[in-house]
């Protein structure tokens, strides 16, 4: 598999290193107003640059909030350390999947790794934030989309806040991880009835120029939504040519298959949104087992093509469009 090409330039945050809060690379302003809590993280997966690009420009701009609370969160800070342009695919944890860690079952137990660690040095904010944005991108080049969260388990509003927004196109609902929870996964952001909502955005392939674009549109775009920034504000940094308002498309995805052998190789060089046509048609082995469409249609989500994986790594989701 060869080598994205890297675009993208990776900034010096070590002088966000003091946060504010007591927590390293952690920032929190109070506008001293009614209003809600929110969060924004960048750099969960430490290769993931396009995150770190957006939240460093608005940091150095000094927004502030004019209602509530704001949280800026560098999530892998000791991986997003250890990035080298020339082995740009090698830092996206240290020890283990910091977007695995969220559970209790994992936070409150006395295993340890550099993401457990990081994990339990940020929860309370999670646990604090009403809204949070967690910025992502993917390792193979495919369009931008939102990770709205488990069917059934508070993506509805999820994808009705991705809709307000009108960033990205594709906006989708998905099956979790069995390898472990999610930060927009914890606790109300999961249940349909709390008003808490989280969101996790793929900006595109993680080095490309495209996803710092994207990164920084969503955040503008977000912050607007929750009210932490006035329109006449962030619109200026807005991206009009990455509005997708009453155009986006709803992906469900009804499984995730994940990796049982470590032999496991797709059919062909997938990069995601493939449409495959007939039900039955190849995908991929999992070692022994073939991997067939669940039915015509079906959507690849994000496969992982040659990034960072291991058993139980989810290699592709598979769904379908529902709307749009
Ligand atoms: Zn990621």
């Amino acid at each position: 598999m060869k080598q994205k090409k890297v675009e993208l330039q990776a900034p010096d945050i070590s002088r966000w290193a003091a946060g504010n809060t007591g927590v390293p690379y952690v920032w929190q302003f109070d506008s001293g107003k009614p209003g809600p809590n929110v969060m924004v993280q960048a750099v969960t997966h430490g290769n993931e640059i396009c995150g770190a690009i957006a939240v460093d420009w608005f940091l150095e701009q000094g927004f502030k909030p004019e209602k509530g609370k704001l949280t800026i969160s560098f999530g892998n800070i000791a991986a997003y350390a250890r990035w080298d342009p020339e082995k740009p695919s090698t830092n996206r944890y240290v020890d283990q999947d910091l977007n695995r860690v969220w559970g209790d079952d994992v936070l409150k137990s006395d295993k340890t790794s550099v993401e457990i660690e990081r994990a339990r040095e940020l929860v309370r904010f999670v646990d604090e934030a009403d809204f949070v944005l967690d910025i992502h991108s993917m390792h193979e080049p495919c369009a931008p989309l939102m990770v709205c969260g488990t069917t059934g388990r508070g993506a509805d509003k999820a994808v009705q806040m991705s809709k307000r927004i009108g960033v990205p196109q594709y906006l989708m609902y998905d099956t979790g991880h069995p390898a472990g929870l999610r930060m927009i996964e914890r606790g109300e952001f999961a249940d349909p009835d709390s008003p808490r909502t989280a969101i996790l955005v793929e900006c595109g392939q993680h080095w490309e120029k495209l996803a710092a674009d994207v990164a920084l549109d969503t955040l503008m775009k977000f912050l607007v939504d929750t009210g932490t920034l006035s329109r006449e504000v962030a619109e200026p940094h807005f991206k009009s040519e990455l509005d997708y308002s009453g155009r986006q498309r709803v992906i469900e995805v009804t499984q995730a298959v994940v990796a049982k052998s470590l032999d496991f190789k797709f059919v062909e060089d997938f990069t995601g949104l493939e449409v495959i046509e007939k039900q039955g048609s190849p995908i991929a082995m999992n070692g022994e087992e073939a991997v067939t469409a669940p039915y015509d249609k079906t959507v690849l989500v994000m496969p992982a093509v040659s990034k960072q994986w291991t058993l139980g790594t989810t290699m592709v989701r598979l769904g379908k469009l529902i709307e749009g």
